[in-house]
């Protein structure tokens, strides 16, 4: 297996000089990033177009302009993050002051996943580099155009004691892990951020994992259906259902089952036509194998909406499964593909019940008009964040950290926690030396009694 030390020691070497973390310094480097982006618009989305067949739509506003915004908000923001924060002194402490220092770790990992590949992959970057890193980033082997570009853009940016790509599957990613990292920032799925933190542990590196699972949308008798409809539509079958927090399963109430499902089949029509499939700016599978382990998935249960496959273009309709339950083959797993599984609820009680008996989800969405029926269920249920009336939307939003909960994933990033994700909080007390307080000392008279009055 390939060993990284001498990348890693390079970068190690290029933090400690300093650099890093004049804050001139990473706002140039942000700055020098976003312009090679957008210099780079064209080719990058030629290879999302190669790799997933992505939109122009779609490459720009789920990738290229989200990163984008993503950037202008960092650098725009990046000088009131960097200072220390002042914070309240207690009394106990009089004639010191209190202070968090954001200090940034070192050296991170960032490692990838093909699904929105070039956006999973600099959104951390942004952080990291914001936070005063160096990072070494290994993206997706399943989307290689990409990668490619990706290794290209950053060896134009940055010198490689800075910022570097390294390519390759998993025994690539298996010898970074060898290494000791400062901080380990992985996106992929369950069984992988296992494995990462497992590794991560040997050295006691601190980790964020964002990871996947089944992100329920729960549409309630009294939601407003047509809207509800496009929304979850938009949400399910952007990236052909690639996406980790895509609405994984609807839970519907019996009451307005006939007709969501209606609307649901008129928004999917609207928004990728009555043939999906000659749709050329539907996107793809990434491989065969999540092909046909997607395929399989419409051999139960009755197909309502799509169904329909094309395996020389890696192509599945939008499709919606209705007569499934939690047995089915298709409940087993996070689905990560077009195909939507409806559960029938008559109370609500049922959906929550269902939901606590797996593992925390990432996301979670539910459609009402009503207040309490939110609460309730934002109240009774752990996940890692989501939306009232709406999908996906949440992920999009710099003021809203995201990540998932426990089996979902561990911290949070975006906007000013992805700052605070790659920077340690230094605790310091400055104490003045004008005069010395006593009672701390054992030696002083009715110690005791004195520190009483202040720590009771
Ligand atoms: P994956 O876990 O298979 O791979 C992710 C990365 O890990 C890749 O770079 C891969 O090369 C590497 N990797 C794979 N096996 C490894 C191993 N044994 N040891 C070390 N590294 C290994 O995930 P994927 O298939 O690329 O992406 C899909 C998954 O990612 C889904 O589960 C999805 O929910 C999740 N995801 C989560 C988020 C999020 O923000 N929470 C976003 C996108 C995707």
């Amino acid at each position: 297996m390939e060993t990284y030390s001498s990348l890693i020691s390079a970068q190690k070497s290029f933090f400690r000089t300093g650099k890093t973390k004049d804050v001139a310094f990473r706002l140039n480097a942000l700055q020098t990033l976003r312009n090679a982006i957008k210099q780079h618009e064209e080719e990058l989305m030629q290879a999302l177009r190669a790799d997933l067949n992505k939109s122009e739509f779609e490459a720009y506003t789920t990738e290229i302009g989200f990163v984008l915004e993503e950037l202008r908000y960092t650098i725009s923001h990046l000088h009131s993050w960097v200072k220390p924060e002042k914070v309240k002194t207690p009394i106990t402490h009089i004639g010191s002051s209190s202070y968090i220092y954001s200090d940034p770790y070192g050296v991170v990992l960032v490692i990838a996943p093909w699904n929105y590949p070039f956006q999973l992959a600099i959104a951390p970057l942004i952080g990291a580099i914001a936070a005063g890193n160096c990072a070494v980033m290994k993206p997706s082997e399943l989307t290689p155009k990409t990668s490619e570009i990706l290794e290209k853009l950053m060896s134009e940016c940055f010198p490689e004691e800075y910022i570097a790509v390294v390519q390759g599957g998993v025994e690539t990613s298996q010898g970074l892990l060898n290494e000791k990292f400062d901080y380990i920032f992985f996106t992929g799925s369950v069984p992988v951020g296992k494995i990462i933190m497992e590794a991560a542990a040997k050295n006691l590196i601190p980790v964020t994992l964002e990871l996947g699972g089944k992100s329920p949308c729960i549409v309630h008798e009294d939601a407003n259906l047509k809207i509800a409809a496009k929304r979850i539509a938009w949400g399910k079958y952007t990236n052909a259902g690639q996406t980790c927090i895509a609405p994984d399963y609807l839970y519907l109430h019996k009451n307005v089952r006939d007709e969501f499902l209606q609307q649901l089949k008129a928004a999917i029509v609207e928004l990728y036509g009555s043939e999906p499939l000659d749709n050329p700016n539907f996107t793809r599978i990434v491989s065969v194998r999540h092909f046909e382990r997607l395929s399989a998935f419409l051999n139960k249960g009755e197909v309502y909406v799509g169904g329909k496959t094309n395996p020389e273009k890696l192509a599945i309709e939008p499709t919606v499964l209705t007569e499934i339950s939690w047995d089915d083959p298709i409940m087993q797993d996070e689905i990560f593909g077009p195909i939507l599984p409806v559960l029938v609820y008559s109370e609500l009680s049922e959906v929550i019940e269902g939901i606590h008996e797996h593992p925390k989800p990432l996301s979670l969405y539910i459609f009402s008009e009503n207040n309490s029926i939110q609460e309730k269920v934002l109240n009774s249920v752990s996940f890692g964040g989501g939306c009232v009336n709406d999908t996906v939307y949440h992920f999009a939003s710099p003021h809203l950290p995201f990540g998932g909960v426990g089996p979902s994933g561990i911290g949070s990033y975006h906007g000013k926690g992805s700052f605070d994700t790659f920077s340690h909080k230094k605790s310091i007390l400055k104490q003045t030396t004008r005069f010395d307080i006593p009672f701390r000392y054992p030696n002083v008279k009715n110690g005791l009694k004195k520190i009483k009055m202040f720590m009771k």
